[in-house]
């Protein structure tokens, strides 16, 4: 079993992005002994050996409290040496040079980093306060282990989706993107763009067979099927939750008041996010649900907008649709491409008739 514990290590950050919705007044940073305590009883509460505990620290910047990150991970290490601790931190890599980068090569082994970078020099700087050029980018691409970026993917950077994911992996990165929240999507003009970007995408990937596709072209479409095969959707509060800078207990970062502040708050009644796990009704009956909006706080944010909620169901739509087309030409095209490589045949099938069922039943307005 895999358990996860995300910390917020500081509120303090360098950056003031344009779409972080975090509260920039606080810059509170938890303590030593807030931060020890906390895993000492994620640890402590799992006694199965075979148990594996993923630490994450975020921030705000967590590398601007780089002194006490590393005081937590040696106090762990020491502590428990024979469980299996994983850390990982989210930086936005302005501040990773020099003894940071030293640090990060001798700890790879059980720490990792994930680099937001939102691609080519142009779309970096726009929305991330010009930062493409304080970012050691080789370091990140070719000097650790894993070679990962997180992509935000905002209504200002849509129309280069394409090629700021190619620039992406022609420098070396897997590239996890995600739809921003608390931003406003336009129904009429966003989802257009987004299908044509994702069209481009598919287009080359298709004639880059080596090249392993982003991960919303790696949707999960055999869950759509009788295939024993299910997507376990995030639980947070249960098998994941989260410690503030107070070293309180939440069920995940973005009920703190830190994340949770600006327009698109989560409801007082869903704090919880035990309840949440539809955007509204018609969600239940849809084909896509099982593998459709796994983000209980993503969702929970969005419920009281209902312009926002369609938005985003339409584009969901479209990558589902995206999906499928992907899907069945590679396997009339590029069967060889990296995209099946160790994938069981049972599940490359079940995604063929769960992109059929997407195209059978699946209302979208979009060309695929
Ligand atoms: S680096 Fe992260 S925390 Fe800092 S302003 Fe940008 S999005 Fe917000
Ligand atoms: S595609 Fe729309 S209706 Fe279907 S599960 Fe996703 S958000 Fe709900
Ligand atoms: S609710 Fe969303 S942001 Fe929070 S842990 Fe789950 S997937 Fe991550």
């Amino acid at each position: 079993m895999i358990y996860q514990l995300s910390i917020i290590l500081t509120e303090k950050c360098n950056l003031n992005c344009a779409y972080c919705y975090c509260d920039k007044s606080k810059s509170n940073s938890i303590s030593s002994e807030k931060a020890i305590e906390s895993i000492d009883q994620f640890i402590l509460q799992q006694p199965e050996e075979s148990a594996i505990f993923n630490i994450l620290f975020i921030g705000g910047e967590p590398f601007m409290e780089f002194s006490l990150m590393k005081e937590i991970v040696n106090h762990t290490l020491q502590t428990y040496p024979h469980r299996k601790v994983n850390f990982k931190a989210v930086t936005n890599g302005t501040l990773i040079h020099g003894e940071v980068q030293q640090w990060l090569i001798e700890n790879q082994k059980h720490f990792s980093v994930e680099l937001s970078l939102d691609g080519e020099a142009e779309s970096q700087n726009k929305e991330r306060c010009n930062t493409y050029n304080k970012i050691d980018i080789d370091f990140f691409s070719k000097g650790l282990k894993q070679a990962i970026v997180n992509k935000v993917i905002s209504p200002e950077n849509i129309h280069t989706l394409a090629n700021d994911i190619i620039a992406l992996e022609q420098q070396g990165f897997y590239v996890k993107a995600v739809i921003a929240d608390g931003v406003e999507w336009s129904k009429e003009k966003d989802i257009d763009t987004f299908s044509l970007q994702l069209k481009a995408l598919i287009d080359h990937y298709l004639t880059h067979p080596k090249q392993v596709p982003f991960n919303l072209l790696s949707n999960a479409l055999y869950c759509l099927t009788n295939s024993p095969n299910t997507l376990t959707k995030c639980q947070a509060g249960s098998s994941s939750y989260s410690i503030d800078t107070n070293g309180d207990k939440l069920p995940c970062h973005r009920c703190s008041d830190y994340y949770n502040n600006g327009d698109w708050k989560i409801p007082q009644e869903q704090i919880s996010l035990l309840a949440t796990d539809a955007l509204s009704s018609k969600c239940k009956e849809c084909l896509v649900f099982p593998i459709c909006s796994s983000c209980p706080a993503s969702i929970a944010s969005k419920l009281n907008n209902t312009e926002q909620c369609e938005a985003y169901c339409l584009m969901m739509k479209s990558l589902f649709h995206a999906n499928a087309y992907f899907i069945v030409q590679m396997l009339l095209n590029c069967p060889d491409h990296i995209y099946f490589e160790n994938r069981p045949k049972d599940q490359i099938a079940a995604s063929y008739a769960g992109a059929k069922k997407i195209f059978a039943q699946l209302d979208s307005t979009q060309p695929f």
